[in-house]
């Protein structure tokens, strides 16, 4: 059953979408000083190479970061999530790409909490060591170790679950990323109980869910269901980067719903959108939608031609 490894999809597209919007979460609630909890349900193994194993097998940071690398004219909110990426690649060489553990705890600071759950027995050796060595690197420069105290913990198990003993988090303040591989149908259905359930236990928590756009009714359903869920607002956007081509293969849109959003988003993703879908867009079809409230559509933006 557990056969999904982000490693194939590390830096791709949808990784780009959820990793910019997550970091925008992030840099919102760290305006205030006080402290924050990110929650990851599925967090992966934290950290990838991109010219070895898993990823370098379809090269599908070709279709994400690949593109963004080199750009001049990035704006300023994605220029963020591309620095962080090359903050990782000292040597300017495009060789590692972070996942959403390490994003968060780039931006997060010294007084904020991570909570990591990662069900894959493999995945999750890789997060916890990820997270030595980036312990080590920091004691190396003289700096604080990541994990110092309880700042960062990694659970091995189901993040569904383990979320539920997590809301409210004692600083009242927080996001959850819920990002599962939706192998099995199953993960549609729990994704909106889980959302559900934790927006009752923790009404003013952040609730970001990354959805794959696919025929399958589940995927169809799954931003319906999401909106009707009752919470302070929420914003669905979604990135495609071309059509489908005659096989079938790989992945083209996918969609972040984010219950409770703050204000802020919504302009940058008007910001951002169009550009991602200029620079990543593949073909006429490439194209973008970003939703806010109940069921306005705000913006809808066009590809190359
Ligand atoms: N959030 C990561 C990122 O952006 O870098 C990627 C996560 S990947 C899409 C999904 C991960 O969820 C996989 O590593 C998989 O092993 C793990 N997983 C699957 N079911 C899970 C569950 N019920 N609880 C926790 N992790 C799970």
């Amino acid at each position: 059953m557990l056969s999904y490894r982000h490693g194939f999809h590390a830096g791709n597209h949808a990784d780009v979408l959820k990793h910019f919007v997550t970091i925008q979460l992030l840099n919102y609630l760290g305006q205030k000083d006080a402290a924050y909890t990110y929650i990851d349900t599925h967090s992966g193994a934290g950290l990838y190479a991109l010219d070895a194993g898993y990823a370098s097998k379809n090269a599908e940071y070709e279709t994400g970061i690949a593109p963004l690398w080199d750009r001049k004219d990035l704006p300023p909110a994605l220029a963020e999530y591309v620095n962080l990426v090359k903050e990782l690649n000292p040597s300017g060489k495009m060789r590692y790409y972070p996942g959403s553990p390490y994003c968060a705890d780039k931006i997060m600071r010294e007084q904020d909490r991570l909570r990591l759950f990662e069900l894959h027995p493999s995945e999750i050796k890789i997060l916890s060591e990820n997270f030595r060595k980036l312990d080590a690197h920091a004691a190396a420069q003289g700096h604080r170790p990541t994990t110092r105290g309880k700042r960062v913990i990694i659970t091995a198990g189901d993040g569904f679950e383990g979320l539920k003993a997590l809301l409210p988090p004692p600083s009242r303040r927080g996001m959850v990323l819920i990002d599962p591989p939706y192998e099995v149908k199953d993960d549609y259905r729990r994704v909106k109980e889980t959302v559900q359930d934790a927006a009752l236990r923790f009404p003013t928590g952040v609730y970001a869910v990354w959805y794959p756009i696919l025929q399958r009714m589940e995927s169809k359903q799954l931003p319906e269901r999401l909106k009707r869920i009752p919470g302070n607002g929420w914003l669905n956007v979604s990135l495609t980067i071309g059509g489908v081509t005659p096989d079938g293969f790989g992945l083209h849109s996918s969609g972040m719903f984010i219950l409770n959003p703050p204000w802020t988003l919504e302009a940058t993703l008007r910001e951002v959108m169009p550009y991602l879908v200029s620079v990543l867009g593949k073909d006429a079809a490439a194209t973008f939608t970003l939703e806010s409230g109940e069921t306005q559509v705000i913006g809808k933006g066009r590809g190359k031609p």
